[in-house]
C-alpha cells in the first residue's frame, strides 16, 4: 500500500467510484459518510447514465463490479421523446442503431436504479467505508489535512476530496465564493411500480428512454426502468461465479460475496414547474409529506390525458419527494492544494439534463488517473517533491474538471422541463421553427403567447366537407382581432393560410373575426387531426387570458 492517504468526504456516486479507482491505483483511501448506512428512503430513483459514466466505471471498477453494474442496468435508453399532455408526440430524437451496444462503456446509454448503483460502487470497500462520520471542517497545512467530524472525532490524510454533494461542507470552507443558486424550479419526483395494469397505460412512445411531457407551465419527465436482472438475483449469480472460480483455483472459500437490495421495475415521473406555478408557498412545499406532494402533483396534471393521470395515480405514494432545483455559480480557477472537490460539491446542476451523476463519475475517473500517474512516478509523498507532485496532479484535475463540469451545468440549465420561456419548450420551439412542417405545428401551439388563435371544433360543413377525425383551427393574423393580438411578430404565416381560404363565421354568427380586427389583419382556417386540435385547445386555454368559449367555438380576447 502506498503512503498516499486520501480521505474522501461523502459516499455518494462520485466518492465511491473514486475510492474504487484509488484502491486499484494503490492509494490508502478512506471514505467518510455522514449517514448511518447506504440504504435510505427515496434513494431508488432512476439515473440516466451515458458514456461519461461508462468510461469512468471501466477505468475505476474491478471487472466483477463493472459486470455487476452492467447486469443491473435498465433497458437501453437512447431516445428523447417530447409529447404534449394529450399524448401527442411533438418530437423524437435519438438512434436505435442495433450496432451500438448500450451497455458497452464507450457507448453506454441506459438507466440505473440509484440505490442499486450505489451498492455496486460500495461493494468490497468494507472497512475503507466508514458511516456516521459527518465532516464539519478541516485544517490544511504544508504536511497534511486534519478532518474534524461531528461528535469530535478526527482523522488525518495527505489529501481531502470533498465528494459531499450539493451542500458540501468542504466547498463551504474551501471555496466560499462557489455558491449554489436556486433556479426557482421545483420537481415532485415519484415512481410507479410496473404492475400489469400500469404497463397497459404506458403509451408506446414512452417506452424507449426519456420522455418530456410539455403541458404549458407544468411539465413532466418520465423514464421507464426495466432492469436487465433483478439486483438480488444478479448478486447471487455473481457470488456463485466467484465461488466456482475460487474453487477452481483451489481456494478454500469464495473471495467475494455480493449483496444488493431487491428492486423491481418502475416508471419514474417528475412533475415540474416554477415554484410560483405550483400553487403552494415555497416554505410550505418543503414541509409537505409524500402523500401531500403526490396529491399536489395530481392536481397540477388534473386536465391531462387520462393515461398520464392513471400512471401518476398508481404510484407508490410513499416514494414521492420534492427537489428544489439548484445550480452552481461558476468561479474562476483557484490554486491547487491538499483539498479538492468533485461532483455536486462543485458543479451541482439541474437533474433535467441527466448529467450530474455522469459528471461526478467523470471527475472521479479523472482525479484517479492524475493521482495514479503520480503514484506510478514513485515520488515519496512525505517529501517536498512528493508534495509538489500531489499538488500538480490535483491542479491538472481541477483545470480539466472546471471546463467540462461548468459546461455541463450550463447545458443542464437549458434542459428544464416545463419552463416555457427558457427551457425545453423554447428549445423545442427553435428546433421546430427550422422546418415548414414544424412551423405549422408551432402555429397551432402558440408557444410564445404573442400570437393568438381561436379554435372551432366540428366545423366540417362548408369549407372542408365532413370527416369525423378532422377539425379546424382558426388562426388569427396579428392585427386581425383588435383585442386578441399583442406584439408585432407572428409565429406563422397567417397571410398564406388566409389566402387559401378565409372564413368569417367561425366564432359564431354575427361576430366574424375579420370584422373585429382594427389593424388590417386577416384570419384563416387550417384543417388538422382531431387529437392535434385537443392539444391546441389545451395550450390556447392557458396562453390566452380571457379565452371565450362559445359552444364549439373559441376566440382569444386578451
Ligand atoms: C431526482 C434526481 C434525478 C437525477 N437524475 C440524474 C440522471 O438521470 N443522470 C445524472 O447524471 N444525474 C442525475 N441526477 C443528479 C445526480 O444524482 C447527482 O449529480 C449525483 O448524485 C452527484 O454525485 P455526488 O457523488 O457528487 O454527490 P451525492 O451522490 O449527492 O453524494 C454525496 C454524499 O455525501 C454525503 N455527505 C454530505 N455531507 C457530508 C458531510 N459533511 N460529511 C460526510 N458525508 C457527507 C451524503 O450523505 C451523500 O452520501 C439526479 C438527481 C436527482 C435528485
Amino acid at each position: 500500500m502506498s503512503s498516499l492517504r486520501v480521505a474522501v468526504a461523502g459516499a455518494g456516486l462520485g466518492g465511491l467510484c473514486l475510492a474504487q479507482g484509488l484502491l486499484r491505483a494503490g492509494a490508502d483511501v478512506t471514505v467518510y459518510e455522514r449517514d448511518a448506512a447506504l440504504a435510505g428512503r427515496r434513494q431508488g430513483y432512476r439515473l440516466h447514465v451515458d458514456a461519461r459514466a461508462g468510461l469512468a466505471l471501466a477505468a475505476c471498477l474491478p471487472p466483477d463490479l463493472l459486470a455487476l453494474f452492467q447486469a443491473t442496468c435498465g433497458d437501453a435508453s437512447r431516445r428523447l421523446t417530447v409529447m404534449s399532455e394529450r399524448l401527442r408526440v411533438l418530437h423524437e430524437q435519438g438512434s436505435n442503431d442495433p450496432a451500438i451496444d448500450p451497455y458497452a462503456p464507450a457507448t453506454l446509454s441506459t438507466s440505473v436504479n440509484r440505490q442499486t448503483f450505489r451498492e455496486v460502487l460500495a461493494a468490497g470497500l468494507t472497512d475503507r467505508l466508514v458511516f456516521g462520520h459527518e465532516l464539519t471542517r478541516y485544517e490544511a497545512s504544508e504536511t497534511g489535512v486534519r478532518l474534524h467530524f461531528a461528535g469530535g472525532r478526527q482523522a488525518d490524510a495527505d489529501l481531502l476530496v470533498g465528494a459531499d454533494g450539493v451542500n458540501s461542507a468542504v466547498r463551504r470552507q474551501y471555496l466560499p465564493a462557489a455558491e449554489t443558486a436556486d433556479t426557482g424550479k421545483r420537481c415532485i419526483y415519484g415512481k410507479t411500480p410496473l404492475r400489469p395494469e400500469v404497463l397497459d397505460r404506458v403509451p408506446a412512445a414512452m417506452t424507449a428512454g426519456f420522455t418530456a411531457v410539455v403541458g404549458g407551465r407544468i411539465g413532466m419527465a418520465t423514464g421507464l426502468v426495466r432492469l436487465r436482472q433483478r439486483p438480488e438475483q444478479a448478486a447471487a449469480t455473481a457470488t456463485a461465479t466467484a465461488t466456482e472460480a475460487a474453487a477452481a483455483a483451489g481456494a478454500a472459500a469464495a473471495t467475494a460475496a455480493y449483496h444488493l437490495s431487491p428492486a423491481g421495475d418502475y416508471l419514474m415521473w417528475a412533475v415540474t414547474g416554477d415554484r410560483k406555478d405550483l400553487g403552494v408557498p415555497d416554505a410550505e412545499l418543503g414541509a409537505m409529506s409524500p402523500a401531500a406532494l403526490h396529491a399536489l402533483s395530481a392536481n397540477l396534471i388534473r386536465t391531462w390525458h387520462p393515461d398520464l393521470r392513471a400512471l401518476h395515480a398508481l404510484a407508490d405514494v410513499d416514494e414521492t419527494f420534492l427537489v428544489r432545483v439548484r445550480t452552481s455559480v461558476p468561479v474562476p480557477g483557484w490554486p491547487p492544494s491538499r483539498v479538492t472537490v468533485l461532483g455536486d460539491a462543485i458543479h451541482a446542476m439541474s437533474p433535467a439534463g441527466g448529467s450530474g451523476a455522469n459528471t461526478a463519475l467523470q471527475d472521479a475517473a479523472l482525479l484517479c488517473r492524475m493521482l495514479g500517474r503520480m503514484l506510478a512516478g514513485a515520488t515519496a509523498s512525505g517529501t517536498a517533491a512528493g508534495r509538489d507532485a500531489l499538488i500538480a496532479a490535483v491542479g491538472e484535475y481541477e483545470e480539466q474538471m472546471r471546463g467540462y463540469g461548468y459546461a455541463a451545468v450550463a447545458a443542464s440549465s437549458q434542459a428544464n422541463v416545463g419552463a416555457p420561456q427558457r427551457g425545453l419548450v423554447s428549445w423545442l420551439y427553435r428546433r421546430l421553427a427550422r422546418s415548414p412542417a414544424g412551423k405549422q405545428l408551432l402555429l397551432g401551439h402558440l408557444l410564445d403567447g404573442r400570437a393568438h388563435g381561436g379554435h372551432g371544433r366540428g366545423q366540417v360543413r362548408g369549407v372542408h366537407g365532413g370527416r369525423d377525425d378532422l377539425t379546424e383551427a382558426v388562426v388569427v393574423e396579428p392585427g386581425a382581432h383588435g383585442h386578441a393580438v399583442r406584439g408585432a411578430a407572428a409565429l406563422f404565416d397567417a397571410r398564406g393560410l388566409a389566402a387559401q381560404r378565409t372564413r368569417v363565421d367561425h366564432v359564431g354568427t354575427g361576430e366574424p373575426l375579420h370584422e373585429a380586427g382594427d389593424r388590417g389583419g386577416r384570419s384563416g382556417v387550417r384543417q388538422m387531426a382531431a387529437d392535434e386540435h385537443d392539444d391546441l385547445l389545451g395550450v390556447a386555454a392557458r396562453r390566452i387570458p380571457g379565452l371565450v368559449h362559445r359552444g364549439d367555438h373559441m376566440a382569444g380576447l386578451a
